[in-house]
């Protein structure tokens, strides 16, 4: 070690103390990084990975970024899961000094990242165990998002895990004793993908906690934010509040409240149910394009765009709140022009949270302050376009703060096309500050001066082609070309030869060129000082800002389901406290997006918990069992999140939590083929389903042999159906003709199945629902519509009668319906216990016994 270079000594100094992450280190116009991270970095960042001599250690590898795009290879290695530490240099370099001080300036990971292309939010949660509960606390360091909660009781570790997963952040900070934890080991290993990072024991030490919590915001309690409490959320909430001021190593000035909520605010949706309802991405490619949020959005402002994803996943439950957004919806869809005039002024308003966020972190220049005032601007006239207005958006115009004294501020001091960088200058009005309107004049009068000091030059000497410039290094100079040299006073002082000009200076432009260069220094410093003071005044009033830009979130987002249900023909659903699910002419609202218009079939539901608590949907392949079944999840869903529904009618009795499976067999696009996986997720169901859930089961049962799949779908059904078990709305697509028995057997099973018209030997799929159970199975008509060889499908047709009358089925495609195959309700016997009862064994000679008995046994082998 002691004969490496001193700059490589210092390298490993700073990277013993952040051996986790990928050193950037900073070297002349480059971030270089060494040895394992410069091999890492050559490979993600797909840059050259060269080699530097190093002492003892003899060369090493390297590899750097360019400082000034360091940015986007950050942004690179963070969404890959890398954490990064910059070390820069921290004194001025080339003063004669063999080694520039460095110092680690900023941290940057997954869940602390701000530098980010798009407006979706990126969470950081912070978990702590112990003080009775399980804390659980989530930021956003992008837009100063900051909440916190704690569960307690009944499967807490389940409900802060779905919580989690529903907020998907990139990086979760955990407490002492979760890793150690088998159920959470499991949990960040299999169920949620994020990047892990232990967080110290100390800071999620209570007192710890509170200290950072109370000391960032200046309180001397938490009651204020409903927290005062909860050990575990605060225990979980200072630890990340510690853990982004030690990445950023700022005052996170836009961190302005922690809130407390409770997940009981909404309906709970599982990770399986958002995903297979494709609410913000599709089941295969996880692109937006045929999400639910792919139709609804029509926001215009970034602030509402991320809200609108936020709206999606936490459907209400809150009859009253449900329905202040559905009079806004209503009344937005009824006035189309205040509508259109409403979006209009929203849409010059930029992502206000991210700017508020950049300038809290330091990084924004003028433009930012330019923005912000016309985006403030652009929201204190919303309150105009928002006259007339009910429900949630009628209490808009209230909660939007007045922030006019702030605009006309940003109005008077700033350029409104100003230049990128504070530092540079050149932004600030004239007439703002008198010192710098002065010593800009002195500025410009001494250009003006220099180009008359070029013309009396050219004439003293009779140079015409004498030129005064400019450069850093040797100032103004007077520059003659080689030709004319001769005819150079003797007052010129030699400065500079080039190929064919030689440069110059004199006394008289050197007297100059210091009062020029002197004020115009003083000027770029002034200015930032008036930067500083600007950006002092914006972050004074952070905490409104930020208000503001909820207010317009809001509106935005009302607006965007207004427009959407204006243009689509979406109505208002009758969201009540009742039981039932009442849908006249319901409709998939992506997969009628997608049809060609008036394609898509609606169809009607009705269930409630009495008669129709279960529906048994039957039909082929292809019938458009799976469409339905999330046509009404859909449907509740978007009623719940306070928007119009694609129906003639709906009435939605509120549901606390919807669950939504899907067979392993239709999964299979997400590699998770396995039965134990189905498994454990329908259990998830039947340990927390309740009576005012909505259960949606397509092909459960499917990962396995026939027999076992039907009587687990069957045993599992039972369970739902039990009142005092479950009793929850349920809708069950099953390609298990047998299922529809459970009609005759079971109270408040229904069947219904998918009309399929014949036609000769062709089949027609009519998309409608009709009361009854499918009549055959159709499998192979299907395989004949996907073009196999009629060959194939007459041998596969001799083959099912063959199986269907060894196993003394009667071929349900042949004599529709004829569901005997299977009882299980009255379990059949083998048919030899009917013969041995009836053996007159007494009135036999031995050797016909034995003749009987062994045709009998040939009989029950050939039967199992
Ligand atoms: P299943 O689950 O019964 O196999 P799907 O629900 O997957 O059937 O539907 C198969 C296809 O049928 C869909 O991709 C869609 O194109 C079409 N489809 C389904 N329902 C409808 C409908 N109501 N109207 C029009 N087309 C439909
Ligand atoms: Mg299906």
């Amino acid at each position: 070690m002691s004969a490496s270079t001193p700059m490589i000594q210092q390298y490993k100094r700073a990277k013993y103390e952040h051996p986790d992450k990928i050193l950037m280190f900073r070297l002349g116009d480059f971030y270089e990084m060494f040895y394992e991270d410069a091999e890492v970095a050559s490979r993600e960042l797909d840059i050259t990975l060269t080699a530097r001599p190093a002492g003892k250690d003899g060369k090493i590898p390297m590899a750097g970024v360019p400082y000034h795009a360091v940015d986007s290879y950050l942004e690179r290695l963070v969404s890959r899961g890398y954490k990064v530490a910059i070390c820069d240099q921290v004194e001025d370099p080339g003063q004669g000094k063999a080694l520039v001080r460095r110092e680690i300036t900023r941290i940057v990971t997954p869940g602390t990242c701000v530098d980010l292309r798009t407006p979706q939010n990126n969470y950081l949660a912070s978990l702590s165990l112990g003080g009775g509960g399980i804390g659980l606390a989530v930021a956003d360091a992008s837009t100063g998002e900051f909440r916190a909660t704690e569960f307690r009781g009944d499967d807490a570790a389940g409900r802060a895990q779905e919580e989690l997963l529903r907020t998907a952040p990139s990086e979760c900070l955990v407490g002492p004793g979760v890793r150690e934890e088998a159920s959470w080991n499991r949990f960040f290993g299999q169920r949620l993908r994020c990047v892990l990072t232990q967080g110290d024991e100390l800071a999620y030490d209570h007192e710890t906690a509170y200290r950072v919590l109370t000391g960032h915001f200046g309180i001397l309690s938490l009651r204020g934010f409903g927290l005062e409490d909860e050990h575990a959320a605060i225990a979980a909430a200072g630890a990340l509040l510690g853990y982004l001021q030690e990445t950023h190593r700022t005052a996170l000035a836009h961190m302005t409240a922690i809130s407390h909520y409770s997940s009981s605010n909404y309906m709970a949706l599982d990770s399986q149910t958002r995903r297979n309802l494709e609410l913000t991405q599709t089941l295969a490619g996880q692109k937006s394009k045929g999400s639910l949020l792919w139709v609804l959005d029509a926001a215009v402002t970034s602030l509402g765009q991320r809200l609108l994803r936020n709206w999606i996943t936490h459907p209400l439950v809150c009859v009253k709140a449900i329905e202040e957004r559905l009079d806004s919806v209503e009344f937005l869809v009824k006035a189309g022009l205040q509508r259109a005039s409403l979006r209009g002024s929203l849409k010059g308003i930029r992502d206000l949270e991210r700017l508020m966020a950049r300038i809290a972190y330091g990084s924004a220049g003028p433009r930012d302050l330019v923005a912000l005032r016309a985006s403030l601007e652009a929201a204190s006239a919303l309150p105009r376009h928002l006259e007339g207005a009910r429900g949630s958006l009628a209490h808009l115009p209230r909660e939007m703060p007045d922030l006019g004294d702030l605009t006309r501020l940003l109005e008077e001091a700033v350029e409104d096309d100003p230049p990128l960088l504070a530092r540079e200058g050149g932004f600030v009005k004239t007439g703002y500050r008198q010192e710098i309107d002065q010593l800009r004049e002195l500025a410009r009068g001494g250009r003006s001066w220099i180009s008359q000091f070029e013309s009396s030059e050219r004439q003293r000497t009779g140079i015409k082609s004498l030129k005064v410039g400019y450069n850093r290094v040797f100032g103004y100079y007077v520059e003659v070309t080689r030709a004319n040299l001769s005819q150079v006073p003797s007052d010129y002082q030699r400065r500079q030869t080039l190929a064919n000009a030689e440069r110059f200076v004199t006394e008289e432009l050197k007297a100059k060129e210091e009062a020029i260069l002197g004020s115009e220094e003083r000027m770029q410093a002034l200015e930032y000082e008036v930067f500083m003071e600007l950006r002092d005044a914006v972050l004074a009033r952070t905490a409104q800002i930020q208000r503001a830009a909820r207010v317009v979130a809001q509106a935005d987002v009302l607006a965007a389901l207004a427009e959407v249900a204006a243009r689509e023909g979406y109505v208002r659903p009758l969201v009540d406290q009742s039981t039932v699910v009442e849908i006249t002419d319901g409709r998939h609202p992506v997969l009628e997006k997608v049809l060609d218009a008036g394609a898509f079939v609606p169809n009607d539901s009705h269930l409630d918990t009495q008669e129709n608590r279960f529906l048994v949907i039957t039909g082929p392949n292809m019938a458009g069992k799976s469409t339905y079944l999330r046509q009404v999840a859909l449907i509740c869903l978007m009623a719940q999140m306070g928007g119009f529904v694609p129906a003639s009618r709906a009435r939605i009795g509120v549901i606390d939590k919807l669950f939504t499976r899907v067979g392993a067999w239709d999964d299979l696009v997400m590699g998770q083929s396995t039965f134990m996986v189905e498994m454990t997720e329908v259990a998830h169901i039947l340990h927390n389903a309740t009576e005012r859930s909505l259960i949606i089961l397509d092909e459960i049962g499917r990962g396995t042999s026939t027999y076992d799949g039907l009587s687990i779908a069957w045993a599992v059904s039972e369970y739902i159906l039990d009142r005092e078990r479950i009793g929850a709305k349920t809708l069950f697509a099953t390609h298990y003709r047998e299922m529809v028995q459970m009609e005759e057997g079971l109270d408040g099973a229904r069947n219904f199945s998918v009309a399929i018209k014949r036609r000769g030997d062709d089949m027609v799929f009519l998309r409608r629902l009709v009361r009854g159970g499918s009549d055959g199975s159709y499998g192979i008509d299907v395989a004949r519509l996907a073009g196999l060889p009629r060959d194939v499908t007459e041998r596969a047709r001799q083959i099912l009668r063959g199986l269907e009358e060894a196993s003394g089925r009667v071929s349900a495609t042949l004599d529709p319906p004829a569901y005997t195959q299977i009882s299980f309700l009255e379990p059949g016997e083998h048919p030899v216990l009917e013969e041995l009862r009836n053996m007159k064994v007494l009135e036999m000679t031995p050797i016909e016994a034995l003749q009987e008995l062994y045709r009998l046994q040939g009989k029950a082998r050939k039967g199992s």
